[in-house]
Formats: structure tokens, C-alpha cells, sequence
């Protein structure tokens, strides 16, 4: 005699149950993607004790007739697919048959149905795999599925639950997700009698967010359709929090075609596709939603469904990288507008009228510069400063040209350089004219801030600078209120994405020493020269073998201004180094590294003194540039306090 013997289906359906659920939230997941599924409207969701005592949902969905309703019982009974096709393009979020069988198979289940147009519902009653009672009812069209006793019977099972607040805050995050998931459906959540979410029907998908996440700020907003003739095959929709906003866990909420998933994939898309915008250990926050072909897409991974294997998942990485980065570049447009245009200048009354240099001092009384006029004094003075500095008609000379420009080197400007000072950095690689041996130690010029003259200062950024503080933060008045910008973070973005500019354009611009220096290499560092000869010519350096591990750095990244050859040498070997150890380490991503920790040795510090001059410069390069609002290594920029936010500060109505 066989051995072997088929399971009665109580048996089989509480295996099943094992896997679907798993806790009180699975139970309402399973719920409330049915009733997503039969169309309904409005979802209806009360628990008691943490759903262990009770859930109910209730929904105004399609129905069930009785038929239908005893057959939604049965294992593998579904509406939901017929055939091998169906599963091949799915297009429900449920379609295994499974839950309600299995539900009921470890608690007390009643649902009561009614199909519109019905005059009577139907009530059936089912305890632990079994059915009590089937009979007509009197109820609203839609249907009511209430478990009672979850695990009532298999304590093994309710012995993993967690206290009723922890099952509850699970409860809520399912529901949290599939308002997210459909802003058009109507939400509401009762707990133990009390209301705890209410969401009307027909939102549209971004005031859901702002009221799901409490957040009505900015949005990061990921818009991108991509289609194969005349057929949808890709799109992504989404709202992201800009990312200095991320405080508390930041959450990212996927979905893939209505269904909510956790995919490590698609987090790490959309962290690429924010990379040099997020700091190290912030992760994204926020909402995206991929509709693929359901044919590209198979969701029968998991018999929880969280889980999606995507057929071609490089193509699908590679789009969601591409709408998240082209997403964050349209942010900084918004960005700009926001703080850069000023509508209305303000009145000469409404500004401060005392025009004075920027002082040390860590505070600098307000001053009207903008814009400037010859014969302010403010204006005399810092053209005298700047005349000092060097001639305006001076192109920025010497290795430090780029960024930053000794005082006394403009005293005697080469004759090569006849074009006026650039406000953007040339493209082509400088001949030497200077040695940063001679650089003196006052040198903290970016001279690429500066502009060519009085005629230049009006200001593409309008704001008003009121002054600078603690050496640092640049204060300035705005549309958008008051604009604190990192000074030395903003610069680093700058340099950063014209270096990165220069290295994709194929070589990034040197500047020759005109004393060449001598750099004692370790084995190991001279070996990575070597190895990397290539790659570090093309970042701008020019490196000659002088026996032993001696090497002569001829030239450096013109960029990198006055940053001493060495110590830029030995620190982009090191993360060439670095590359070695970590074979995970991909080129992009060293290659990002290095080019940030050259722009970030590059900019202008913290504790140097910027005149007026450079700020404007370093303001109108802001309004100007690509991306602007982060450092490569995510710290923000800019940050603004609107009027609101003051008036809040003073209790002022
Ligand atoms: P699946 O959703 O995978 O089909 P379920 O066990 O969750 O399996 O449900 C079985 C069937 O019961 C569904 O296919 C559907 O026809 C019906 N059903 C379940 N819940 C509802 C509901 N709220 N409204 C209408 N029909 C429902
Ligand atoms: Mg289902």
C-alpha cells in the first residue's frame, strides 16, 4: 500500500496560510488587494487588539453572489485568471486563489456580499476550515469580510505575533501603501473604534503623498514615459523628498503596476539615479511607481507577492536610474527659479542702505549691492580691491588660475591671456605660467567668481546679499525668503561638474607647473601610477618617470587651483588604491570619488574671506548652472528660510 497520501484541504490550506500569512497585516493586505480588484471605491478598514481580535473591511466593490462566494473559499478559486496565458501578463494584484481559503483556515472568517443590482446580499459564515452557515442578508452593495480570533486555534503561529501596537503599526503601513498605490480609492483606518486615517476618493497621486507622508514641501518629481512605438512599454511616476529633507527613516515606496514590492533592484535604480545628491548612509524617500507591460514583469515569485522579477531588469535599472536622474536635474530648474528669480526687485527703500564691504566679523550688517554702482562706495572699494587683485582684463593665470588666483600674480598679467576674465573656466588646457612654489600662502582667490567688471555685476541671481556668515554661510535675501548658501559646498559642486564635464568631453584640462614637482612615491603608490598612467593623464596630471618611485608632476587639473601637485597626486592614488582593494568598486564610482575630492581640495574654504565680487560670481554660476543645490558628496547647499518660517520663529501672525 502507498505511503503516500494527498492532504485533506484544511491541511492544505493551512500550509498555505503559513506562507501567505504571516501576521494581522498580511490578512488586511490580501483584503484590501481584493477589493482593489473588484473595482470597489472606497475601503473601508476597522481593527481591534492589533487585527488579532478583529478586522473588518469593508468595500463597495463588484460583490459576490452566494455561488461566488463559496467558490472564493476554495482553494485555488479565482476570478482572476483561467488559463497558462493569463498568468503570463498579469494584470490583478491577486490571481493565486489562495487567500481566502487559507485565511479561513486559521480563523473566524464572515463575509457578506451583494452584486449591484442584487436585492438581497449573501452572508456565509466559516470557522477553521470550516462552513457554518450560508444564508441571504440584507447588506450594501460590495462586500464585508470580517476574521475574528486570528490564529485562534494554532498557537504556535499567534505565539510569533508581536504586541497589538506593533501588529497595528504593521496594519498601517500596508494601508499607508495601497493609498500611496491608489490615490483614486477612497481610505479609511479605525483602530480600536477610533479614526485614525481618512483619505477621500479621487486624489491624485501627489496630495496623497503630501498627506500619507505629512509633508507638503517640494517634490522631487519623476515623470518619464517610454514607449516602443505605439505600444506603453515603460513609465515611472514619482515623488521624492529632496534629500536634506530625509530626517527619521526615510522611506522609499515602490510600485510595479499598482502593486506594492520591495525590490533591492529598484531601490539601488533610484539611488544611482540620485547619486551625488545623497549623503553616504541617506537613503531615498518618497514614491515611485513603475507601470511596465504586465508580459515583462512576473509577480508569482513570492506566495506573498511582495517580491517581482523583471525579464530584462538592466533595461528596467537602467530607465529608472534615467527618469530619477533626469527627475533630479529638472528639480534644480525648479530650484532655481525658486530662489534665483526675483519677481519684483525689491524697492531701494525696502533695502538696507549702508554699503559696506564684507568685514571680517562674523556678522556683516546688511548692504545694498545690487546692484552695484560705480560710484557707491562699496563699488570704489571693492574695484580697488579688485584692480589689486587683478586687471580686469586679465584672463586667470598661472596653475591657480582656475580657481583660485593670487593677489600679487595679476600684478603682471602674461601677454597670452588677452580675453577678458572668464566667467566659466576654459575648456582647453592652460600653458604654465606660474609655480605654486611661488604661490603665496595668501592666495584664496577664485578668481573665476569674479566678474570682468563693473559692467558685469548685474546680477543674474537676484538676491541681495546681506553678508556672510561665520566665514562660510553666504546670507542672502530672496523671493523665496532668506538663502543661506554653504560656500565652500556650493564651489565644490561647481568645480566638480566642470571637471566631470571636461573628463566625459575626453581630457580634463591641465595647467603646466613651472616648477615641476619632485614626489617621492611609495611602491605601491608608484606601481598604481603606472598602472593608471592613462586615466591619470586624462584627469589632467602630467607624470614623468624620474628612476626608483620618484616622479615629476609637470602639470595638474587646471581646476584644482592652488592645491598643492602632492598632496592632489597622493590622494587621487589613493583612491585609485582604494579601487584595488574593492573590486566592487565600480569606474563611475571612482571615478566620481576622485573628481569630488579634487573639486572638494579645490573650492574655497571655510574662514576665507570672499569679497562682494565673488560671491556675486559665485551666485550668478549658481543661477547658471546644471546642477548646483548639493556638493558631490550630498551635503545641501543652499538652504532657505521663507517668510513663513521667520514669522513662525516669531510667533508672528
Ligand atoms: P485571488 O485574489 O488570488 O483570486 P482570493 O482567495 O483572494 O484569491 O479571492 C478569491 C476570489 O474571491 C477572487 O478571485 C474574487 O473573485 C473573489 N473576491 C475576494 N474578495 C472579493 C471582494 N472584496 N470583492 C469581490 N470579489 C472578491
Ligand atoms: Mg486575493
Amino acid at each position: 500500500m502507498s505511503k503516500i497520501r494527498i492532504l485533506p484541504d484544511h491541511l492544505a490550506n493551512q500550509i498555505a496560510a503559513g506562507e501567505v500569512v504571516e501576521r494581522p497585516a498580511s490578512v488586511i493586505k490580501e483584503m484590501v488587494e481584493n477589493s482593489i480588484d473588484a473595482d470597489a471605491t472606497r475601503i473601508e478598514v476597522e481593527i481591534e487588539g492589533g487585527g488579532v481580535r478583529l478586522m473588518r473591511i469593508i468595500d463597495n466593490g463588484s460583490g459576490m453572489d452566494e455561488d461566488d462566494l463559496l467558490m472564493s473559499l476554495e482553494r485555488h478559486g479565482t476570478s482572476k485568471i483561467h488559463d497558462e496565458e493569463d498568468l503570463g501578463a498579469i494584470n490583478t494584484l491577486g490571481f493565486r486563489g489562495e487567500a481566502l481559503p487559507s485565511i479561513g483556515s486559521v480563523a473566524k472568517l464572515t463575509m457578506s456580499s451583494r452584486i449591484a443590482g442584487a436585492e438581497l446580499g449573501t452572508k456565509v459564515v466559516y470557522e477553521y476550515g470550516r462552513l457554518l452557515k450560508v444564508h441571504e442578508a440584507g447588506c450594501a452593495p460590495g462586500t464585508t469580510i470580517e476574521v475574528r480570533s486570528l490564529f485562534g486555534r494554532t498557537p504556535a503561529r499567534r505565539k510569533f505575533l508581536r504586541t497589538a501596537r506593533t501588529e497595528r503599526g504593521h496594519i498601517e503601513e500596508v494601508i499607508r501603501n495601497y493609498a500611496l498605490g491608489c490615490p483614486a480609492i477612497g481610505f479609511i483606518l479605525r483602530v480600536d473604534g477610533r479614526e485614525l486615517l481618512r483619505l477621500n476618493e479621487g486624489m491624485n497621486s501627489r496630495d496623497r503623498l503630501a498627506k500619507v507622508l505629512h509633508y507638503d514641501g517640494d517634490f522631487i518629481e519623476v515623470q518619464k514615459i517610454a514607449g516602443r512605438g505605439e505600444e506603453l512599454e515603460r513609465r515611472a511616476d514619482g515623488w521624492l523628498t529632496p534629500p536634506d529633507l530625509n530626517a527619521g527613516p526615510a522611506k522609499l515606496r515602490l510600485f510595479v503596476n499598482g502593486r506594492a514590492v520591495r525590490d533591492r533592484m529598484l531601490i539601488h535604480a533610484v539611488n544611482e539615479g540620485l547619486r551625488g545628491f545623497l549623503m553616504k548612509g541617506k537613503n531615498p524617500s518618497g514614491l515611485v511607481m513603475l507601470t511596465v507591460n504586465p508580459s515583462e514583469v512576473d509577480v508569482n515569485v513570492h506566495p506573498a507577492k511582495h517580491e517581482v522579477r523583471f525579464r530584462n531588469s538592466n533595461d528596467v535599472h537602467a530607465f529608472l536610474e534615467t527618469s530619477v536622474r533626469e527627475a533630479m536635474a529638472g528639480h534644480q530648474r525648479h530650484l532655481q527659479a525658486r530662489i534665483f528669480n526675483r519677481p519684483e526687485m525689491a524697492t531701494p527703500e525696502e533695502t538696507f542702505p549702508s554699503p559696506q564691504p564684507v568685514p571680517e566679523a562674523d556678522f556683516t550688517p546688511p548692504q545694498n549691492i545690487s546692484p552695484p554702482t560705480a560710484d557707491s562706495p562699496f563699488q570704489q572699494a571693492t574695484a580697488e580691491h579688485w584692480t589689486e587683485v587683478r586687471p580686469a582684463s586679465a584672463r586667470p593665470t598661472g596653475k591657480i588660475s582656475s580657481t583660485l588666483e593670487p593677489e600679487r600674480q595679476t600684478a603682471t598679467p602674461p601677454h597670452s591671456f588677452t580675453k577678458p576674465v572668464p566667467e566659466l573656466l576654459p575648456e582647453e588646457p592652460m600653458p604654465h605660467t606660474e609655480s605654486m612654489e611661488e604661490t603665496p600662502a595668501t592666495v584664496t582667490r577664485p578668481a573665476e567668481f569674479a566678474p570682468p567688471g563693473p559692467a558685469a555685476s548685474s546680477s543674474a541671481h537676484n538676491l541681495r546679499i546681506i553678508g556672510v556668515f561665520g566665514d562660510l554661510y553666504i546670507l542672502c535675501e530672496g523671493s523665496a525668503g532668506m538663502v543661506v548658501i554653504d560656500q565652500h559646498a556650493a564651489h565644490e559642486r561647481l568645480l566638480y561638474e566642470k571637471l566631470h564635464k571636461q573628463y566625459l568631453g575626453g581630457q580634463v584640462a591641465s595647467q603646466a607647473l613651472l616648477f615641476p614637482e619632485t614626489v617621492e612615491l611609495s611602491l605601491f603608490q608608484s606601481r598604481l601610477v603606472e598602472k593608471n598612467m592613462v586615466e591619470l593623464e586624462r584627469m589632467g596630471f602630467a607624470l614623468r618617470d624620474f628612476g626608483g618611485s620618484t616622479f615629476v608632476v609637470s602639470a595638474v587639473p587646471a581646476l584644482a587651483g592652488n592645491t598643492s601637485a602632492r598632496e592632489l597626486l597622493l590622494d587621487t592614488l589613493e583612491q585609485f588604491g582604494s579601487e584595488e582593494g574593492n573590486r566592487s568598486a565600480k569606474g563611475g564610482d571612482l571615478l566620481d570619488h576622485i573628481l569630488a575630492t579634487m573639486a572638494c581640495k579645490a573650492a574655497v574654504k571655510a574662514h576665507t574671506a570672499l569679497s562682494n565680487l565673488e560671491i556675486e560670481g559665485l551666485l550668478n554660476q549658481m543661477a547658471a548652472a546644471d546642477l548646483f543645490s548639493h556638493c558631490p558628496h550630498g551635503r545641501p547647499v543652499v538652504h532657505i528660510f521663507s517668510r513663513n518660517d521667520m514669522k513662525n520663529w516669531f510667533h508672528r501672525t
